[in-house]
């Protein structure tokens, strides 16, 4: 006997067993749709191209490995909170955020729920997504918290229930917490609407509830961080005071780093203090203090102008000229034809070329010669090369399904956004997948779109089509 001859041995981990499952397939077809991490083209982990730049700067400082502060170090809470919350939010004048380094982003959630099991005074009630992300629930078991589910996907259309969400949230009891994914909802990949943020966002402010978001994706669901951060905005400019579970790994790639953050909006600085002396003891008792390299590689990223453009610019460069051009609105550039260039404004801007304007890496697709200006070109920087990667899969899976001539609706894989498509495969469906086709995925039909590739797009939409008609 041990100490220990009372353990029951525990359920693996969905997602893990699946990819363990598919290292051990051996037919050179397979392909893992399961993996909640983004692949390149090739099937493989990528590096942001800022994230490389950030630990070369970093590596040359030669910084010492002293104990970060229990909190974390304040410019990265500071430069993480303005990521979310926007540069100019009313919160930052005031000091009324509480904010802290967390493990990533389930880190900050665990630190949210512990903190809400002591100190909330309301209804310790936390009302989540059907579905939701696994690790939700499981946290909230592991504290006593008890959670329930509001409708918020509906199979009929592979979309979002808004009738159904508005409906059952109305009925939440007063001072609940509501748990909301602020973009790139997962496993759905389905979000709401802006103006279906805004409806919730108003029954939420009218049932008095405590919202509580989860932001694991800034910048996955569109490539662009202010547009996948509208829910959370939207909801301060209501007067909500929400709390924030921000992770870096998707979106800078930093999965192992940990690199993470809580925000608390208190109303005013007073409470934000007291609110931070309490999360410290909290932290204090827990892990003593974050892990360093992460974070300095996400302030490295958010405090350079030029490597913050490298991995989040995300507008067309045509914006960015035009309002380079309104310092100078003399300046009008020619385009010389013969060439190709427009010599008087950059002589390196051709067809086809890929080269940094006002620091964004860009590919120049077109160039306009009729305008006042240097028309289309594509920006190749982080967070949008990712995001435009996961896009152009999903079309390449619903034509090469539709193509196909299977008989049903597949235009939810490209309404759905994010690193996950929720295909409404039924089990029996998934099971023939991957076991007439090599292809890894859970049971609920969920996909990672970043597991899919050029060479493999066709593969997946003709298995998806054989098992479906
Ligand atoms: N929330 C959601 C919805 C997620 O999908 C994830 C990542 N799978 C996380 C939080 C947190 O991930 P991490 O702890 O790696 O930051």
């Amino acid at each position: 006997s041990t100490w220990w001859s009372n353990v029951e041995m525990g359920p693996p981990d969905v997602i893990l067993g699946i990819t363990e499952a598919y290292r051990k397939d051996t037919s050179p077809k397979k392909v893992n749709l399961g993996v909640g991490a983004y692949r390149d083209d090739e099937g493989k982990p990528y590096i942001l191209p800022s994230v490389r730049k950030a630990e070369d700067i970093i590596h040359k400082k030669a910084l010492n490995h002293e104990y970060a502060p229990i909190g974390g170090e304040a410019a990265y809470c500071d430069a993480v909170a303005k990521l979310a919350f926007g540069e100019d939010s009313p919160v930052f004048k005031n000091k009324s955020n509480c904010t802290v380094q967390t493990l990533s982003g389930t880190g900050a959630l665990r630190l949210g729920l512990e903190f809400i099991t002591k100190h909330y005074a309301k209804t310790k009630e936390i009302w989540m997504p059907a579905p939701t992300w696994g690790n939700h629930p499981q946290i909230c078991n592991t504290l006593n918290l008890p959670h329930k589910k509001y409708r918020y996907f509906d199979p009929k259309t592979n979309g979002f229930d808004l009738q159904g969400a508005l409906e059952d949230i109305s009925k939440i009891p007063e001072g609940s917490i509501i748990l909301l994914h602020a973009c790139a909802h997962n496993p759905t990949g389905v979000d709401p609407k802006q103006n279906e943020w805004m409806q919730l966002s108003q029954v939420i402010k009218d049932r008095k509830l405590f919202p509580f978001f989860d932001m694991a994706y800034q910048g996955f669901a569109t490539g662009d961080v202010d547009n996948d951060a509208f829910a959370i905005r939207h909801f301060v400019k209501d007067g909500h005071q929400v709390m924030l579970a921000q992770s870096f790994a998707k979106n800078m790639g930093l999965y192992g780093e940990r690199a993470g953050a809580l925000t608390f909006l208190c109303g005013d600085s007073d409470s934000a203090a007291k609110v931070m002396s309490q999360v410290k003891i909290m932290i204090r008792t827990m892990y003593s203090n974050p892990p360093l390299h992460g974070a300095r590689l996400v302030l490295e990223i958010l405090a350079n102008p030029e490597l913050k453009k490298q991995c989040f610019a995300h507008a067309d460069i045509e914006s960015f000229i035009w309002k380079e051009l309104a310092v100078n609105p003399y300046f009008i550039p020619t385009f010389d034809s013969s060439s190709g260039t427009v010599p008087d404004f950059d002589p390196d801007l051709t067809l086809g070329s890929e080269l940094s304007l006002f620091s964004i890496p860009v590919q120049v697709l077109e160039i306009n010669s009729d305008m006042r200006n240097i028309n289309v070109t594509k920006v190749l920087a982080d967070v949008k090369h990712m995001a435009d990667r996961i896009i152009s899969m999903r079309k390449g899976l619903r034509s090469g399904i539709e193509g196909a001539g299977n008989p049903h609706q597949w235009q939810h894989i490209t309404d759905q956004i994010g690193m996950f498509c929720f295909t409404g495969l039924k089990p029996d469906q998934v099971e023939k997948l991957t076991k007439d086709f090599h292809i890894y995925l859970t049971k609920d039909g969920r996909i990672s779109v970043a597991g899919i590739s050029s060479k493999n797009v066709d593969y997946v939409a003709e298995a998806i089509h054989k098992v479906t008609s």
